[in-house]
């Protein structure tokens, strides 16, 4: 159809070089400050062309720029338009898909966004909060806790991945289920289209919850990873801080149990259940070895051999959020006794110092297989009853034939079980590089098993370069046609995140 073929030759178009003179247009811009232009040789470079798994990377980048205005992004973005310039918009750089570091074929300028880190106004009587993108998550998440109110997300990242990139990845974390997605709490977005043309959605002069005056189009940079915009300002809504908070970890023999478990914290702990995070047996006793956690249970005493049979014991962190202690209290107590036969035991926080330990043990997951060696991450969607037959199919058909031993091979899993997200992971201890021949063994497979069970092939991680490549067996071609259309009506030279989130051939 046109507009593919359209989109497809302008991809083939190559980029144009980096000359002396487009250097001195960029520090010109940026006011001459050194600090916010970083030539290639730059170790800084270096280590922004290195995503945080370290799959991705270091590819050379061209250059590092470092806007402090919307203004700047939008007189660098006109120029690299003018100029067929290639760029990968950076944020905290935890994402994990490879989307914010420069890919080999392209070589792109990073533009990195950590200078725009200002918040710029909190309505204490509305909850709207409006900051710029490279604000970090941590940061406004205190900023509005300060004054009562709560920021719809969290994520074990928060203290270093920034708003922009969350937006720009509609990243989920665990109380999507509790405070809605990041896509729904916007209220106002400022973008930057690829020509420099500067977008305003009820970001610099409304400030209301409601407003249907127009198309909704903010809501396409949402989640679009850098390839149509660059993201530069939001405002939020923003949740009433939580009065009380609590949190449980409990133990579960089966898998049937903790379904059991769940849907008893939906009908006793009600509207003040916030999250619900699953750790399997493995990914527990990784965490435990690290000694880095004192851990409130200990998965080798709740190891039995039905267990062992069940695939557990399967760990899960329960967390609610209310208004008051008392009457959370009770919710809790009627809880535990309904759940006092579905699990092998219970630890509940003494204190916020306990109750921040807890979520330490839940966030450390990440970090964890990281360290030992590489990991082959899949976040994916499925219905909640298939998470352990799904997981149970991938370790009989796929791993074990491949004949690895234990030492060598561990198949890690947490998740937002709440959610119906699962975090599958597996590392192949002491090893840094991709093989290949793992790679043919898992992903075919994966992504058809999951696809064929009704689930999504990123949940909420996104796609990136690791798994742009999928679109076009997750999509039909009408929707991949519009997909190209909008690209090429925003960024019709291709150049803001080339060879991500779209399938590289389109
Ligand atoms: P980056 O990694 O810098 O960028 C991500 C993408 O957005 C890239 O494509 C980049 O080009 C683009 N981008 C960045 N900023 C902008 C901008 N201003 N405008 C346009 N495009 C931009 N994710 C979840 O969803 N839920 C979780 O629970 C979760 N937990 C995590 C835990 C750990 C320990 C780690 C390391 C990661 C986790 N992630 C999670 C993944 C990651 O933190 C999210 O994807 C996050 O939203 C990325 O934000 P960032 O600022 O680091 O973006």
């Amino acid at each position: 159809s046109p507009p593919f073929i359209f989109t497809l030759r302008r991809l083939h178009q190559p980029y144009n070089s980096l000359t002396e003179s487009d250097i001195q247009v960029f520090s010109e811009i940026l006011g001459h400050n050194p600090s916010l232009l970083l030539p290639a040789s730059d170790p800084i470079v270096t280590a922004a062309s290195t995503d945080w798994t370290g799959h991705y990377g270091p590819a050379p980048a061209r250059l590092l720029l470092r806007p402090q205005t919307t203004a700047q992004v939008s007189a660098l973005l006109r120029y690299c338009h003018e100029r067929r310039l290639p760029i990968v918009p950076q944020g905290g750089k935890t994402g994990l898909v490879g989307g914010s570091v420069p890919t080999r074929a392209h070589q792109e300028i990073i533009l990195q966004l950590q200078q725009m880190n200002q918040i710029t106004a909190l309505d204490p009587l509305m909850g709207i909060v409006t900051c710029q993108a490279g604000v970090v998550l941590q940061n406004l998440q205190d900023y509005c806790a300060d004054q009562g109110w709560l920021v719809p997300l969290d994520l074990g990242a928060k203290g270093t991945c920034q708003i922009g990139g969350n937006l720009s990845t509609n990243a989920g974390g665990p109380y999507f289920r509790k405070y809605g997605s990041l896509a729904g709490n916007v209220l106002g977005l400022e973008v930057v289209l690829a020509d420099g043309r500067i977008l305003d959605y009820n970001y610099r002069q409304r400030n209301n919850l409601k407003d249907n005056t127009g198309y909704k189009w903010h809501q396409l940079f949402l989640g679009s990873e850098g390839t149509l915009g660059i993201i530069t300002g939001v405002t939020l809504a923003c949740a009433p801080l939580p009065r009380s908070k609590q949190a449980a970890f409990v133990a579960c023999a089966s898998y049937n149990q903790v379904l059991l478990v769940l849907q008893k914290a939906r009908q006793y702990l009600g509207e003040i259940l916030a999250a619900m995070e699953s750790m399997d047996a493995a990914i527990w006793t990784l965490v435990e070895a690290s000694g880095r956690h004192k851990m409130p249970l200990s998965a080798e005493t709740l190891r039995s051999d039905s267990a062992v049979l069940e695939g557990g014991p399967f760990f899960l962190l329960i967390d609610t959020h209310g208004s008051n202690a008392d009457h959370d209290q009770e919710k809790w107590q009627t809880f535990l006794e309904a759940v006092q036969n579905d699990i092998l035991n219970g630890v509940l926080a003494q204190d916020m110092k306990q109750y921040q330990s807890f979520w330490q043990i839940r966030e450390s997951a990440n970090p964890t297989v990281a360290q030992l060696g590489y990991t082959y991450k899949y976040d994916v969607s499925l219905p909640i009853a298939q998470f352990q037959d799904w997981i149970q199919e991938m370790r009989l058909e796929r791993l074990g034939p491949l004949g690895r031993t234990e030492s060598s091979l561990v198949n890690a899993n947490w998740g937002h079980i709440l959610d119906g997200n699962l975090h599958f992971n597996v590392t192949t201890i002491g090893e840094r590089e991709v093989q290949k021949d793992l790679v043919n063994a898992l992903e075919p497979y994966v992504f058809h098993s999951i696809l064929k069970r009704g689930g999504s092939i990123s949940a909420e991680h996104g796609l990136g370069q690791a798994k742009n490549h999928l679109l076009p067996s997750v999509h039909n071609e009408i929707t991949l046609d519009w997909m190209r259309s909008m690209k090429a009506l925003l960024d019709p030279k291709m150049i803001l995140n080339p060879g991500k989130f779209l399938p590289v051939s389109s």
